[in-house]
């Protein structure tokens, strides 16, 4: 038996909070009963779960791992007809969200998942997730810069929290450098910004680390499932 509200998020109807809301409400039946009080508790295998008078349905637990090719977009839908990650779930029949999102640009490791308080876990802001980046930059940034981008800069959303970074790769020739980020936060086109802020603009970006869980050589536009350990080592 879990919390009503923890058994229809687990179910992906939507998030704890907004759960409760629907509870809350009155639309929420257990077993022909309407439950409108927080504190109810459900069994998914046995109870008849209904929102909106609709049976909910339980699926089996989805976790992929997924090298998204840049110029594809993280989202379930797209109104412009753009690629969109789901595209490439070939075989899956479970409806999976992306946990986060990375930029149209962007490329490599999203995890994608039916699980809704899985996904709410990994994204909110208190739980920091560690996610590493390879950034390719335009022009070499001396260590000083690279300094201020490890104890924050200033973005228009405000400073950013400490980071980790350092160099992967230089090219003096082509004047680019390939730098290896870590960021704790998970705000709008932060990486990018964040070299914006110190004049070297990202010209190529691949997320390589979520978490404890590496990219490594899952080839591009490809997925696996994440396994069992994986998914016990990010909650
Ligand atoms: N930071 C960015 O700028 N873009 C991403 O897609 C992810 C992190």
């Amino acid at each position: 038996m879990e919390r009503l509200q923890k058994v229809l998020a687990q179910a992906g109807v939507a998030s704890r909070r907004k759960c409760e809301e629907i509870i809350l409400a009155g639309r929420v039946t257990v077993n022909g009963e309407v439950v409108n009080t927080l504190g109810a508790k459900a069994n998914p295998n046995t109870d008849e779960i209904k929102v909106d008078g609709k049976p909910v349905a339980f699926e089996k637990k989805v976790y992929l791992l997924f090298n998204k090719p840049k110029g594809v977009i993280t989202s379930a839908s797209d109104p412009e007809g753009r690629k969109i990650v789901t595209d490439y779930l070939k075989g899956i029949k479970e409806r999976v969200y992306p946990v986060g999102r990375l930029d149209y640009d962007t490329e490599g490791l999203l995890i994608l998942t039916n699980d809704g308080e899985f996904a709410n876990l990994l994204t909110h802001p208190k739980h920091h997730v560690p996610k590493t980046y390879l950034a390719t930059v335009k022009g070499v940034p001396h260590g000083d810069k690279l300094e201020r981008l490890r104890n924050g800069v200033k973005l228009e959303d405000g400073m950013t929290a400490p980071a980790e970074v350092e160099y992967q790769d230089v090219d003096p020739e082509k004047k680019q450098a390939t730098i290896m980020i870590t960021i704790y936060e998970g705000r709008n086109r932060q990486v990018r910004r964040m070299f914006d802020a110190i004049h070297h603009p990202v010209d190529k970006l691949k997320r390589i680390a979520f978490g404890p869980i590496l990219l490594s050589n899952l080839k591009r536009g490809t997925f696996r499932p994440l396994t069992a350990v994986e998914v016990k080592e990010l909650q």
